[in-house]
């Protein structure tokens, strides 16, 4: 029914939106309309009031109860306006997602008469109830940061993020309030605390350098830029529904590959399917109406899986947007009959998701400090930050590791379609030459010739241009899908981070770790310097050598995935971190540790230890449900109906031998099925004894937990999987009880 009702097609249609002629909008006219702006609001405000509000947004004051209780005022009737009932502080606790809980504008207000208390209802919204709310802090995760009884948790209004308006019932509204998430002492229960302050110790320290290379400068704040291309798939929800495991745990933890999946490589950039279309068309709209600039979409390299990408924005305003971004699909998805998967593997054997995340620098006057510009071999400016970025990865690979990992992207991991667990950078043919010109002083080789740097669209042999295609542009880097970390023009793309994480964490450490570089380079530019005024050239590039050879081991322009890089690897010292656990410990290491806490001072150490445990946690739960779920689908279903099959081949085989059919290929079928049923009762168990084992072992120190998830359970799924899916392939269709790979993957 499931396969017929999807044939038949869903078919939602959402009108682009009009004006008040008829003509369509402008996308341009649609962005932001449900976003409580920084125009909207100079609008709405007195002049006093909003410059007030923007010197505290700059960090210049604090935002007084006046202020406030304006901003609440102007913002509830923008939003009452607008069908607004209920106002909430959005945040992001240590989950992955975000939270939220909604309060009524609604309010009584008694008065008191002669005649008795007289009660009338009006709608209200404090500067008080504006600025803070205090949700109980105990239902989320802390690792250990404060116990039930001091359950005070209180979400904060985060002012760089606009307030913006969500769809409610019955037509209604909700006022959203990006949020931070604190604990009583002030700890940081979220992901976004730590975002905002490695951005800002990231502003101070990149502040410094530039304005010590150019005196004149005066720069006085840089920001963090973040593009994230986001990557998902979209299946059937009705087969969806029909699946126990990718309902509870995100993934499919049996099935086979169909004879076609991605080998054709007909699906990356392919027709995206008109049921797909229209979802994300949908997506986008509502992200234009949220502000959130989307702008691409395509479809991805296995069945079934696309990508849409923003432009890059303020790294916490993207973090925020990307977070929303996945929540509407989620939504939208729904109503077209399809459902969202954010998992970085829900199906073995085809490309997994993951969310690049591309990542810059830029000052205040819109400068990018990555943009090489036409010359980069004299751009020491430029110079000194890409070190910057290659210092960090070469400090505190092991962190980024860290931050990317969980159960689910370990699939992605070293599976030969996503980094490995050794964190290097690619650089490309170009600047690579540059740093190796400036590091042997000679000049650079073929650079900057414009033929060069465009090319030929004839044939190269005759040379022979074709008079119709315009010549083109050459990007100054080529491309490397296999680095973790590739240099992509005028920024980095960070490409292990997965598809379900919040870019948050793993964005947080990367700045950290570009603030401990950059801070070293500055000293040393210092110590160059001297007592004379300013850097000369010869300073900035001796020290430019030096961070160039010192960085040199962290650089790899080869091929991530094959086996000589792993031994390179190994040669030039680089870490090759395999699991998740032992990524975690990094955190709590002593380099790493002194750099988040001492140095940069980003995380208290109780911050840092309860993030480590949460991660811990997290990733043994994963695992424990993985094979509790795996468990029951298999002796719920997959056994039982192996079994019905293999009795309803026996009657077949009793009754021929009953009419003198002594030798059927029933009984053949029989005799092949047996070991394969006894192999699944095996593995069925094994994995209840490695989930038992794990399960007595809970309370033990996070880590050892997780490690024994991975070295016990994590294999027990692995081989209950490989005996469901061999019987997956011997039992008969018509006895199999879950919709299969073909039907989840070619049913759009
Ligand atoms: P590519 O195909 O080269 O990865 P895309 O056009 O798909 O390029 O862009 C990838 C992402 O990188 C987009 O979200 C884009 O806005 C973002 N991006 C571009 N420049 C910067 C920058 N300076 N900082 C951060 N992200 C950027
Ligand atoms: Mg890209």
């Amino acid at each position: 029914n499931a396969l017929v009702a999807a044939a038949a097609g869903q078919r939602r249609e959402v009108e682009f939106p009009r004006k008040a002629d008829g003509k369509p909008k402008y996308s341009s006219e649609v962005y932001g309309e449900n976003v409580f702006t920084l125009k909207t609001m100079a609008k709405a405000l007195p002049k006093p009031i909003f410059s007030s509000f923007l010197k505290q947004r700059r960090g210049r004051q604090n935002l007084d109860k006046a202020t406030a209780d304006s901003i609440a005022h102007a913002v509830r009737v923008w939003a009452m306006d607008r069908g607004a009932t209920h106002y909430t502080h959005w945040f992001q606790p240590q989950t992955g997602s975000t939270a939220e809980k909604h309060d009524a504008f609604l309010s009584l207000l008694s008065t008191f008469t002669p005649g008795g208390e007289e009660v009338t209802p009006i709608d209200q919204f404090s500067g008080g109830q504006l600025l803070q709310s205090e949700p109980d802090a105990s239902s989320f995760p802390s690792g250990g940061m404060r116990s039930t009884f001091e359950a005070r948790g209180y979400t904060i209004w985060d002012t760089s993020s606009s307030m913006f308006l969500r769809t409610g019932p019955h037509g209604t509204a909700i006022l959203y309030i990006p949020s931070v998430f604190i604990s009583y002492n002030g700890d940081a229960l979220d992901e976004k605390t730590g975002l905002l302050r490695s951005n800002e110790v990231l502003s101070r320290a990149a502040c410094e350098l530039v304005n010590l290379l150019e005196p004149e400068a005066h720069v006085s704040h840089v920001y963090t830029t973040l593009g994230t291309e986001q990557e998902f798939f979209l299946i059937d929800r009705t087969m969806y529904a029909l699946r126990p495991d990718l309902k509870i745990t995100g993934r499919t933890l049996v099935g086979q590959l169909p004879p076609r999946h991605q080998q054709l490589e007909d699906h990356y950039f392919g027709r995206i399917p008109g049921r797909v279309m229209r979802a994300i068309s949908e997506l986008e709209l509502e992200c234009l109406r949220l502000g959130i600039p989307v702008k691409t979409r395509h479809n991805e390299v296995a069945p079934a899986q696309f990508e849409v990408a923003p432009i890059f924005e303020e790294a916490s305003v993207a973090v925020d947007h990307n977070l929303l971004t996945m929540d509407i699909l989620h939504k939208v998805a729904h109503r077209h009959g399809l459902r969202a998967l954010f998992h970085e593997k829900p199906f073995k054997g085809v490309n997994g998701s993951g969310k690049h995340c591309n990542w810059s620098i830029a000052t205040d006057r819109g400068e990018n400090l990555l943009d090489p510009t036409v010359r980069p071999e004299t751009n020491y400016r430029f110079i000194l930050f890409l070190l910057a970025a290659l210092r960090a990865l070469q400090q505190h690979a092991p962190l980024l590791r860290a931050a990317i990992s969980s159960s689910s992207n370990e699939h992605r991991l070293g599976a030969q379609e996503a980094p490995p667990g050794i964190i290097s950078a690619f650089l490309g043919d170009q600047l690579t030459e540059v740093l190796d010109a400036i590091e042997e002083d000679r000049t650079v080789k073929n650079f900057s010739v414009p033929q060069f740097q465009s090319i030929k669209v004839g044939g190269t042999v005759l040379d022979v241009k074709v008079a119709a295609l315009p010549s083109i542009a050459r990007d100054l880097t080529d491309r490397n899908r296999t680095s973790p970390f590739a240099f992509t023009g005028n920024k980095f793309e960070f490409r292990a981070v997965g598809s379900k994480q919040s870019p948050s964490f793993p964005v947080t450490v990367l700045n950290c770790a570009v603030t401990a570089a950059v801070t070293e380079i500055t000293d040393a530019l210092r110590a160059q310097k001297g007592a004379k005024p300013r850097l000369s050239d010869d300073d900035k590039l001796a020290v430019i050598r030096r961070f160039i050879a010192e960085t040199k081991s962290v650089r790899f322009e080869g091929d991530n995935y094959s086996e000589a890089w792993v031994a390179e690897a190994a040669r030039r010292g680089l870490p090759n971190i395999k699991t998740a656990p032992e990524a975690f410990t990094y955190l709590i290491a002593d380099k790493h540790k002194r750099m988040l806490v001492d140095e940069t001072g980003i995380f208290s150490e109780g911050e840092l230890q309860s993030r480590y445990h949460i991660l811990n946690e997290r990733y043994a739960k994963d695992l424990a449900i993985e094979a509790e779920t795996l468990q029951t689908i298999v002796g719920q279903e997959i056994l039982p109906a192996a079994l019905e099959y293999r009795k309803s081949l026996a009657e077949s085989a009793a009754a021929l031998k009953q009419v003198g059919v002594e030798l059927s290929p029933e009984v053949e079928t029989l005799n092949a099925l047996a070991p394969l049923v006894k192999d699944m009762q095996a593995a069925h168990v094994a994995l209840r004894t490695a989930l038992a084992a794990l399960t007595e072992h809970e309370g033990s120190d996070s880590n050892a937990h997780a490690r024994r998830a991975c070295e016990s359970v994590a294999p027990a799924i692995t081989r209950a999987r490989d005996a469901a899916d061999a019987l997956e392939a011997a039992v008969a269709d018509k006895f199999w009880p879950l919709p299969k790979y073909t039907e989840l993957l070619l049913t759009i």
